[in-house]
């Protein structure tokens, strides 16, 4: 086995034991894929996790592989794919596709094939359909996926109005390496986007969700949600932002740019201006997960908080309950909030300034439970829960105070009340 002196050297040997197995049992085993893409273009030399296709059988695959690899799944082997982890590497190996859609019905459509030109055909875009064999590093480029990728084209190994009819979640695909490998789009493409958009309707939210995820994160995503805008795509999945006026939409995006590339502050970002029912059932469309739900929320309900106050409005005590109700989304929505408007110079010179004296440390009671029994001789029960309460309030509304000081207070409304 020669590899070296292959650009995919060190690729190659990362699936050194796996190769063996298969070249002694008669397989073929490629790398294919992002990996391939990205040795090409010089992005990365390495992948926490490597896509590999074969002639092999899922069946056969697994007997393969047996013994060489530290654990298994089985999850996508009705679509061909056995997933392996080999030391820290994650695998995937496909047996090749000769035909993979989805039907209207939603459900995917695979059968086998012994061709990789077969499988090549069936992926998503030329740059992506490239496969090195691991046992001599020889790359198989049967669609001119490295001259596309020199070229900076994004180009479909079908016509593009067949590829994304066979699967419509390659056009949220387009939408990502036109915007994250600085593609453009090639002849037809946008067109034949327009044209089949309607289908993004056959494709489930939790794939049009992750797709999503795989774009905000991008360092600039503008061109990619500019395209979802202009192919129709948006209106399936935020049709929210599609709904706005071109101007509006192109602040809007400019303003997702500049939030950073965490996907939660990107959508929150998208959807800041609609109405708290309408993000929460958008949300829940999308199928975010239980945290990622909490953030887009948090966030938008902190910049909901700060938007729209006068800058006279901060007081010592506004600042103190922001700062209480948005607990840990605060910085993320100052940001989110000075992008969209009015600049917040003065809200954060006042957060400074608090933060500085100490006054938003420790936003809760200056007493705790204990403490509030022995000085009101409370037995534990609604009564603690109460003057916790009022306890808490105070702290809001007048800031740090001795814990003696706090104590002298409570008693006294206590005994007035
Ligand atoms: P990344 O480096 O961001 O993971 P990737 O190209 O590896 O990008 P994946 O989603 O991991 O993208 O998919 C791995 C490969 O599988 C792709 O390179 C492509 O060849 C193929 N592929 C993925 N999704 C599709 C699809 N919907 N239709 C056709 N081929 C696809
Ligand atoms: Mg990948």
């Amino acid at each position: 086995m020669t590899t070296t002196g292959s650009r995919f050297g060190a690729q190659c040997e990362a699936v050194g034991p796996l190769a063996d197995r298969f070249a002694a049992g008669g397989q073929r085993l490629y790398l294919v894929g992002g990996i391939v893409r990205d040795v090409l273009s010089g992005r990365v030399e390495d992948h926490p996790d490597f896509d590999l296709t074969t002639d092999a059988s899922p069946d056969r695959i697994r007997s393969l592989i047996e013994g060489v690899v530290d654990a298994v799944w089985l999850q996508g082997e009705k679509f061909g794919t056995i997933g392996a982890r080999l030391g820290e590497r994650m695998f995937e190996i496909t047996t090749h596709r000769a035909e993979a859609y989805l039907s209207d019905s939603r459900k995917p459509v695979v059968s086998f094939s012994t061709q990789l030109e077969d499988d090549l055909l069936r992926r998503d875009f030329t740059v992506n359909a490239m496969a090195v064999d691991v046992v001599d590093g020889t790359l198989h480029d049967p669609l001119g996926g490295q001259a596309d990728l020199e070229a900076r084209v994004l180009r479909t190994p079908l016509t593009p109005e067949e590829s994304f009819s066979d699967d419509p979640l390659r056009m949220l695909r387009a939408a990502r390496f036109l915007a994250g490998f600085d593609l453009a789009p090639a002849p037809g493409l946008v067109e034949a986007a327009r044209t089949v958009s309607g289908r993004l309707r056959i494709v489930s939210a939790e794939r049009i969700r992750e797709e999503l995820w795989r774009l905000l994160v991008l360092e600039d995503p503008g061109v990619g949600l500019t395209f979802l805008e202009e192919t129709g795509q948006l209106p399936m999945f935020l049709p929210e932002v599609s709904e706005l006026s071109a101007l509006e939409r192109a602040e809007v995006f400019g303003r997702v740019v500049a939030a950073g590339p965490v996907p939660e502050v990107r959508l929150a970002a998208l959807l800041m201006d609609v109405s708290a029912p309408v993000l929460e059932e958008r949300l829940r469309w999308l199928r975010l997960s239980g945290g990622q739900r909490a953030m887009v929320l948090g966030l938008a309900a902190a910049v909901g908080l700060i938007r729209g106050r006068s800058d006279e409005a901060w007081s010592d005590e506004a600042v103190r309950r922001l700062t209480a109700v948005a607990g840990e989304y605060l910085a993320g929505a100052v940001v989110l909030a000075g992008l969209a408007g009015p600049a917040t110079g003065v809200l954060e010179k006042r957060l400074a300034d608090l933060r500085a004296d100490g006054d938003l440390d420790d936003l809760g009671p200056a007493l705790g439970g204990v403490q509030v029994i022995e000085l009101l001789g409370l037995e534990p029960g609604p009564d603690v829960g109460e003057a916790m309460a009022w306890l808490a309030e105070l702290r809001l509304s007048e800031g740090r105070l001795e814990p003696d000081e706090a104590g002298r207070r409570l008693v006294d409304w206590w005994e007035g009340r």
